[in-house]
């Protein structure tokens, strides 16, 4: 039986599909995530699981009806569950009648022998210096995806044209998604400075400008589809913002040892002191790390019943009167309304514009 791949439906999806089909896989892309992907997650997860879990059985099973029979993903450690995931999804899976197996990728400081072994399923038989080549596209494809995204959602706030920014991100991502050689990605990447470059924006002080970090748990951080949109949803409402996890960088840190994270875990300690599992102690690290850089707010999303993002949430009163930054935590699972989390978080950058006037007009417009 030929391998036929799946993916969790996880921010740039193209970026995985890309790897894999250049792997010489036949790759069945998952659906974009909708309220039926929730209801069949929901469904055949058990009830206590965190949102990720069951969002990812519900993507599972969509891939499995497309005709996936192998499935790869990232698995988590420590004392959160995400560790369990992988096996979890599978037997479910399984008991529903798919013939599927799952490909489990974890932090090769953890496990390298194992990791190695998963690498030379994913080779397919290609050489390593085919797998070599194919990394060299991908990975900065991803990278350049990031910082364009990151980009954006500095600028829509600004835009003369409503809506250009966003149409030049979804052209972006078009001409990314067929790059499949060295020569276009460069293009690719000229292409996307030369639109960027093309945005026209108004003039804004600098101390005009609301600036909101986005923290907490990777899967709802990352993920548009579950978190609301949140991102442009605060670039709506005239604010910047950006996330404190991108793929790149969680790829840097975890196959390359890239040391950036270990930096905002230091800056967590002083709150969280030991690793807890999920994303606790750099979601706390990201807030200090937020405050330093001069954002305004941040917007914690924590999903329902997480023990890790819980701890996070308890010891963010103390980070908030130390560090005067504001906090809005947001709790996510299959119920989560927009309207009602929509009003909260208009209430909450009325409060940072007025706070924003206030120390402008007591510091003499000095600020
Ligand atoms: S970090 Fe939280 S939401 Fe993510 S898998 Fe662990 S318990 Fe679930």
């Amino acid at each position: 039986m030929s391998n036929k791949v799946s993916f969790p439906y996880l921010g740039h999806v193209i970026v995985y599909k890309k790897f894999l089909q250049m792997m010489g896989f036949e790759v069945i892309m998952p659906p974009a995530p909708t309220q039926k992907t929730i209801d069949l997650g929901v469904k055949y997860s058990p009830e206590f699981a965190c949102i990720p879990f069951k969002m990812l059985m519900g993507n599972y099973i969509e891939a499995c009806e497309l005709g996936a029979n192998t499935i790869i993903s990232s698995g988590g450690h420590g004392p959160c569950r995400a560790g369990f995931y992988g096996e979890v999804h599978q037997r479910i899976l399984r008991q529903m009648g798919y013939d599927v197996n799952f490909i489990i990728f974890d932090s090769p400081k953890r496990d390298l022998f194992g990791t190695i072994k998963k690498f030379f399923k994913i080779k397919n038989k290609q050489s390593i210096s085919k797998m070599v080549k194919v990394s060299k596209v991908v990975f900065p494809v991803l990278k350049d995806l990031d910082t364009f995204e990151k980009k954006i959602h500095t600028m829509i706030p600004y835009e003369i044209n409503k809506g250009q920014s966003l149409e030049v991100w979804r052209e972006i991502y078009k001409i990314y998604d067929e790059v499949y050689s060295q020569k276009e990605l460069l293009e690719a990447r000229a292409e996307g400075h030369r639109m960027i470059d093309s945005i026209k924006l108004r003039k804004v002080n600098d101390d005009e400008k609301i600036k909101i970090g986005i923290v907490g748990e990777i899967f709802v951080v990352i993920e548009p589809s579950i978190n609301m949109d949140v991102e442009n949803l605060l670039c709506s409402l005239g604010c910047e913002a950006e996330r404190s996890l991108y793929l790149s960088e969680w790829v840097e840190h975890n196959i390359f040892g890239e040391k950036h994270e270990k930096t905002i875990q230091d800056l967590g300690e002083k709150y969280i002191e030991i690793l807890i599992g999920g994303h606790a102690k750099t979601t706390v690290g990201n807030i200090v790390d937020f405050k330093n850089r001069g954002f305004d707010g941040i917007i914690h999303l924590m999903p329902f019943g997480c023990l890790p993002e819980l701890v996070s949430q308890s010891v963010i009163p103390k980070i908030t009167s130390d560090h005067d930054i504001p906090v809005l935590t947001l709790s996510i699972d299959e119920q989560t309304g927009k309207s009602n989390n929509l009003t909260r978080i208009e209430a909450f950058i009325d409060l940072i514009r007025n706070k924003k006037t206030k120390e402008k007009v007591f510091s003499g417009g000095k600020k």
